[in-house]
């Protein structure tokens, strides 16, 4: 355990080396062998060239553009190649935010405080867009309207039209979904919400600064940018496929009269008068510089040259899975994500996941939902062009691992226990004792399956609460670790 405030202090030396001893738990972050989280272009010197510049603005405070230009100035040579690369004119303006899910919450407050009269704004979305806007519903008040999409994964445009109301404040879609990475209809949206009058928002986080690459190297993706007439704002993070470290995403709008109501003043009281773009006041410059110093370093010609090697891999990846009996693609891998689900009932895909993980390839599991079966997510980035040929074999490995071993091992009472579980009924004692019967107790969460499975059975609501009691038993302070 590391002691934050010790008595005398520690010396520099030894708690690096104490951060790097913690840091071996993880993850690995490079490799290309982790497909969720990490986002790695594999270029050499790109870590520490980001680092250092990181280092040089780490104590700049974006609180007040006027004390530190040098931000402003990073911040708007950032919006304005966001802006560019996603069909942006002059008059198109953003915001850096800390991340999607910022960015996302702030096109939601701008559309909401954009209509004072409603008293019950409300927000349409397909089903698969990110959880991020029913965080930012659940924060503003505004009602979520969820639509159910089509067999094809992506939002339908009837079923859009069906649920805008007059009370509708904002229509949003993916460009791509997080969990199948495949793109909306964003012209058939965009003129959908267009036409009553209504902001309508791509979500761009996940693969905004990768899809205009793909489409220049003739991908056959559709327009999802501010060309598409009815796209009110962009959200495209930085830390994502701009390979930019954690911390930086951009909120564009099509115009200032539209991000106006995004911004928060505050004169009514004795200290400085606040003037927020974003939801942080007092924030860091550092991820700002080292997300200028790696789009300056990459170029658009190093990410065009990157986006063609994630497309190699996606391509090796989806022929795998093609290949490999008992599983199949989910979803067509028409950006960077590859997603499949089992076909036989042999297959346990949570056991699959695991003993993925035992050959050193970390994918995300994907609980089912609504009709759709659960499945195995992989993000795939620059750096697994260089691991991809070896995912075959294992693939082939771990599925016949999976069918001798059968489906995961939940003990029956605890299966039994859980089927009459409630969300009132979760409480912390509870928690602590289904994570000591599923051998959570001792913080190792290499074998999964078990869990995965008991939560896969469980409903939504009863799932968040689980899932929130088991964080909330690893957050403590006085937690023993190994
Ligand atoms: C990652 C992601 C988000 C949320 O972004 P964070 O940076 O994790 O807050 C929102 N939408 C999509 C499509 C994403 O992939």
């Amino acid at each position: 355990m590391v002691e934050a405030l010790p008595e005398k202090g520690v010396p520099g030396e030894q708690i690096l080396a104490e951060l790097s001893e913690l840091r071996a738990a993880d993850l690995p972050t490079h490799g290309g062998r982790l497909f969720a989280y990490v986002y790695d272009p594999a270029l050499d010197g790109l870590d520490e060239l980001a680092r250092q510049a990181h280092a040089i603005s780490d104590h700049v405070n974006g609180l007040d553009p006027t004390a530190f230009p040098s931000l402003l100035a990073m911040e708007n040579a950032l919006v304005g190649a966001a802006a560019r690369l996603l069909g942006g004119g002059d008059g198109t303006v953003g915001s850096v935010t800390s991340g999607g899910t910022e960015s996302l919450i702030l096109a939601v407050k701008a559309a909401r405080d954009s209509r004072p009269e409603l008293t019950t704004p409300r927000l349409v979305i397909p089903s698969t867009a990110h959880a991020a806007f029913a965080k930012a519903a659940h924060y503003l008040r505004v009602a979520l309207d969820v639509v159910p999409v089509g067999a094809d994964l992506r939002a339908d445009p009837a079923a859009v039209q069906a649920a805008v109301d007059e009370d509708t404040v904002l229509v949003a879609a993916s460009a791509p979904s997080y969990a199948h990475g495949v793109v909306d209809p964003i012209p058939e949206l965009a003129a959908i919400a267009g036409e009553r009058g209504v902001r309508f928002h791509v979500d761009a986080c996940f693969g905004g600064w990768l899809l205009p690459y793909l489409r220049r190297l003739g991908a056959g993706l559709p327009a999802f940018d501010f060309t598409v007439p009815g796209v009110t704002s962009i959200s495209v993070d930085l830390h994502k496929y701009a390979y930019a470290p954690k911390g930086v995403s951009i909120l564009l709008h099509r115009d200032e009269a539209l991000r106006l109501p995004q911004y928060f003043a505050y004169a009514g009281w004795p200290g400085y008068t606040m003037i927020n773009p974003v939801i942080s006041s007092t924030r860091s410059g550092g991820p700002i510089a080292a997300a200028l110093a790696t789009l300056r370093h990459i170029g658009d010609a190093g990410y065009l040259e990157l986006a063609a090697r994630t497309r190699g891999a996606v391509a090796t990846l989806a022929e795998a899975v093609r290949r490999t009996g008992g599983v199949r693609l989910f979803a067509p891998p028409e950006t960077s994500v590859v997603c499949l689900a089992a076909d036989d009932v042999d297959v346990d895909l949570f056991v699959l996941a695991d003993e993925l993980a035992a050959r050193g390839w970390h994918t995300q599991p994907q609980m089912a939902y609504g009709d759709m079966p659960a499945t195995i997510h992989l993000t795939v980035t620059a750096a697994v062009a260089g691991t991809a040929t070896d995912f075959g074999p294992d693939l082939a490995a771990a599925v016949t691992a999976t069918r001798a071993a059968g489906p995961a091992d939940v003990p029956p009472a605890l299966l039994e226990a859980a089927g009459a579980l409630t969300p009132e009924m979760v409480t912390p004692e509870l928690i602590a004792g289904l994570a000591e019967g599923l051998g959570l107790g001792g913080g190792d969460f290499t074998r999964m399956a078990a869990v995965n499975s008991l939560l896969d059975v469980a409903p939504p609501a009863l799932r968040e609460a689980l899932l929130t009691g088991f964080l909330s038993l690893l957050q403590r302070p006085g937690r023993a670790t190994e």
